[in-house]
């Protein structure tokens, strides 16, 4: 969602006539996209902005914007603006004011430079045809914010209660994105599965239907998907289509009911289980990844057996994990964090040295095997070779006879593997 709010930005910057430089020597302004997910990303900024040479101007927006704000533009003199997260489609005349106005820095009425009120209702925020970084893969919001408040997360803080984007701006923006030749489409929200529009009487399944029928893009995706809601018509959606990419991120956070309930995750080990088994029944092909956190207050030896041993069930694709990190304004803020971090590092290392033998194992299987990949690029350290992504997200270097494959899908050989990557020839090679 980070990623693609500056996609956001960089559009209506663009259309304003500004020039997006990846170098932050090159740069006259900074804009800092923050994520306040875990903490430190404070003091992350307050060193960076500490290195940037005085004369260029700096934003500060998103997550941490809009939590800290107040706080950073007081401690820091060298933050021009403060820009919240329902804020940004403002980016250009903060510039404008920024660099029209000479006396700027001298004004003294810092307090005015924090722009981060909030929306309760769905907003078109940039027009149709945004920019993106990529011309394959395209972000679509559907949805922004989060009713969970689970206990470790300080998201509902900083996105707000959840607003639902209607339909018809969701289809058009798909429809723009295929016309323009992308190959996948990614639902974003920090919820998805509990899209609705009320007016229309639809649910998520209903709005993946609908793209699936109308956008005949190879790969439709969405991210994250909630996994406490028993979604039986989703399953069967996603049989019905095979456009919709059989892989779904279903973050799990513990394996340990106990602790579920402390995160205020609204599902147990078992409903987890039957979720996910319900889909490998009726979508043999299906593959998961998922989010774990490590160190949870109060989480025994016994909890964190339990997380290892439900990935020794699923065996995902692939996983994220952190090891816990208080926030404030959140509910397990005040809970003992009794495990030491030694034990939370000795844990992490543990879940991802089983998750890594889990990859070994699956990707070893892939060996000899034939599978069909969109071409992203060249690989960066080897421009002999081309870098690719499987239906279910795993990375694949290849090689190849012809030259203008970039953006098409090709048919890959797996000829080695690593845990986290693939390698291959071209089967156009190997005829
Ligand atoms: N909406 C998604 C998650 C969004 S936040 C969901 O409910 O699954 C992305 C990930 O950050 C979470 O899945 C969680 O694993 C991690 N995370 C969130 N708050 C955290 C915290 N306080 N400490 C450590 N990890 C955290
Ligand atoms: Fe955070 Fe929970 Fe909402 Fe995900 S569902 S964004 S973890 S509060």
């Amino acid at each position: 969602m980070n990623v693609n709010d500056s996609e956001k930005m960089h559009h209506i910057l663009t259309k304003k006539g500004l020039e997006r430089t990846n170098n932050e020597d090159t740069a006259d302004i900074i804009i800092l996209n923050s994520c306040a997910v875990r903490e430190k990303a404070q003091e992350k900024i307050f060193s960076f902005v500490g290195r940037i040479p005085k004369e260029k101007k700096i934003i500060i927006s998103g997550c941490v914007a809009q939590s800290e704000g107040e706080k950073m533009i007081k401690r820091s003199p060298k933050i021009d603006y403060i820009i919240g997260t329902h804020q940004y489609f403002s980016i250009d005349t903060i510039i404008d004011e920024i660099v029209s106005n000479e006396n700027f820095r001298k004004d003294t009425n810092r307090k005015k430079r924090v722009k981060k009120s909030f929306s309760d209702k769905w907003t078109e925020l940039v027009p149709k045809g945004s920019e993106r970084d990529s011309d394959l893969s395209g972000f679509i919001s559907i949805m922004e914010g989060c009713n969970n408040f689970c206990s470790y997360c300080i998201v509902p803080f900083t996105r707000g209660r959840e607003k639902h984007r209607p339909f018809q701006d969701i289809l058009k923006e798909a429809k723009y994105l295929y016309e323009k030749g992308y190959k996948e489409i990614i639902l974003l929200g920090q919820n998805v599965n509990s899209w609705k529009d009320n007016k229309n009487n639809m649910k998520f399944h209903d709005l993946l239907e609908l793209l699936a029928k109308n956008i005949p893009v190879k790969w439709i995706r969405f991210i994250t998907s909630y996994p406490g809601y028993y979604d039986s018509e989703l399953i069967d959606i996603m049989q019905k289509h095979r456009n919709i990419a059989r892989h779904i991120h279903f973050p799990a956070q513990s394996g340990s009911t106990r602790i579920l309930k402390k995160m205020n995750r609204t599902y147990t080990r078992q409903q987890y289980l039957k979720i996910i088994n319900e889909f490998k029944k009726k979508l043999p092909e299906i593959t998961f990844s998922s989010d774990f956190i490590i160190g949870f207050p109060s989480e025994s030896k016994k909890d964190f057996e339990l997380t290892l041993s439900l990935l020794e069930k699923i065996e995902y694709d692939s996983l994220f994990s952190f090891i816990y990190s208080k926030r404030e304004h959140t509910k397990a803020k005040v809970l003992k964090d009794n495990v030491t971090l030694s034990t939370k590092k000795e844990r992490l290392y543990k879940l991802q040295n089983l998750q890594k033998t889990i990859q070994i194992k699956h990707n070893k299987a892939l060996i000899g095997k034939t599978i069909e990949v969109l071409v992203t690029g060249k690989n960066k350290k080897n421009q002999e070779e081309f870098v690719a992504r499987t239906e279910s997200y795993k990375t694949v270097n290849f090689t190849s006879n012809k030259k203008d494959i970039i953006g098409q899908f090709v048919n890959v050989k797996i000829e080695k593997i690593g845990p986290y990557s693939l390698r291959g020839i071209a089967e156009t090679n190997i005829n």
